[in-house]
């Protein structure tokens, strides 16, 4: 027979109104849709949530990780959670409740998590990002400063580079960081909709340098993962802004997805499509560290995949850089006539060279679609069997080292 319903203590699954930046990112991925929210605050339902986890690894601030041990009769009711501006402090609990039906505690989301263990660390010597400056309830004001289409007026996507500039406001971003942009007006039930990320697609010190301004890549959602049409709300409406245009920002967020700063450091980058955006950011930087004539030493290997050269964001500008200053690999899945190749063909075809860089001080960046995690693992692995390195304890070594880093959606 189970205890009494009053002495039956559960782990409860809280979210941080204090931290979480309301981006949807757990609701979104939340399994069995335990998670909510109104226009103040993201909660767990205690009556839904198993504890699983999913929801842990990719919420963006780790507001989502927080977790109370409560009598499961009083466990914090959704319209509680909602009025609340911080969380409650763990309360004591009588002696003699027992710890009869506490769900397993959270792994961290592991068993749905990506393939990859990513670092949860900056690189050692990364600059100091500043976090949550402008939140949904004081945002800063973006003027668009530019929005140029980046695709070939025939390719099937509209990808575009859109500048915003923050004027005299204090809006600091790192490479690797994102912003949240807020699209105005409300959801079919009512609600204002909710912030979508995007990644900073230039370099710290501005879209053009000296400016207090940055740039984004949009491509313009018309379908979704399995084909269907829908009006993307958040990257519809940017790709439609002109120039003068203003845009409610918050941000910056991301505390370890960002670049090492000491000379030397190599830098391997693996993306898909508008993926792209912190690669062109880390490349920018030490492309103008290198102008300025700043000791910058470290290689730069960047392997990318699009559908075809007119699809692929930065296709020009990137030809244009030297192999002495990166190491190119551009792989194109839907070229007539050629065989379709991803990213991770490109990376097992130049094996030798990634293993080289692989066994020095190198920082790995993958970004873009969730699909080619898998195969971008396997790549690797099967490249450090071939020339004799143990993987799984490399990958274990950049991953706690800060030197492995995964952003796909
Ligand atoms: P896409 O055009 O759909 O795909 C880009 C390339 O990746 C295509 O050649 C595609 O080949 C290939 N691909 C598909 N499945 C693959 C797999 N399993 N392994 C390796 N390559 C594969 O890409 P997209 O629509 O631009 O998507 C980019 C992703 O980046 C999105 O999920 C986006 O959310 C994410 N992202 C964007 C930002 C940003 O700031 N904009 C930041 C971070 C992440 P096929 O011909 O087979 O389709």
């Amino acid at each position: 027979m189970g205890a009494p319903e009053t002495e039956v203590l559960i782990r409860q699954h809280l979210i941080d109104p204090e931290v979480c930046i309301r981006c949807n990112t757990c609701e979104d991925t939340c399994p069995i849709d335990a998670i909510t929210h109104d226009d103040r605050n993201y909660v767990v339902d205690p009556d839904i949530c198993n504890g699983c986890g999913a929801c842990v690894p990719p919420c963006p601030t780790g507001s989502i990780d927080n977790w109370r041990t409560v009598q499961k009769a009083a466990a914090y009711s959704v319209a509680e959670q909602f009025t609340w501006d911080e969380l409650p402090v763990q309360q004591e609990l009588p002696a003699e409740a027992a710890a009869v039906d506490a769900p397993p505690p959270s792994d961290g989301g592991q068993q749905n998590a990506a393939v990859s263990a990513a670092s949860t660390t900056p690189p050692w010597s990364a600059a100091h990002p500043y976090l949550n400056l402008y939140d949904i309830r004081r945002t800063a004001t973006a003027t668009v400063a530019g929005n140029y289409r980046l695709t070939d007026a025939d390719a099937d996507s509209d990808i575009r580079h859109i500048v915003l500039d923050f004027g005299t406001q204090f809006f600091p971003v790192l490479e690797g960081q994102s912003i949240g942009i807020l699209p105005p007006g409300a959801d079919a039930s009512g609600k204002p909709h909710y912030l979508r990320m995007y990644s900073v697609a230039s370099a710290r010190d501005g879209e053009r340098s000296g400016y207090n301004n940055l740039s984004l890549t949009v491509k313009r959602v018309v379908t979704d993962h399995e084909g269907q049409a829908v009006q993307g709300v958040a990257s519809n409406y940017l790709c439609d802004l002109q120039k003068g245009d203003t845009v409610q920002v918050t941000g910056p967020f991301g505390a370890h997805y960002l670049m090492p700063n000491h000379p030397g450091s190599n830098l391997l980058m693996i993306c898909t499509g508008t993926g792209a955006a912190p690669m062109r950011a880390m490349t920018e930087y030490r492309r103008r560290l290198m102008a300025a004539g700043k000791p910058v030493e470290g290689k730069l290997m960047l392997f990318f995949g699009a559908r075809r050269p007119g699809e692929l964001p930065y296709f020009g500008p990137l030809l244009k850089l030297p192999p002495s200053f990166i190491d190119m690999h551009l792989a194109f899945s839907r070229v007539d006539g050629e065989p379709k190749t991803y990213v991770q063909d490109r990376l097992r075809e130049a094996g030798p060279a990634v293993t080289e860089l692989l066994k020095g001080d190198t920082y790995l960046y993958v970004c873009g679609l969730k699909g080619m995690e898998a195969g971008v693992m396997e790549a690797l692995r099967d490249i450090c069997i071939t020339a004799g390195m143990d993987w799984p304890a490399l990958h274990a070594r950049m991953v706690s080292e800060g030197r492995f880093h995964v952003e796909t959606y």
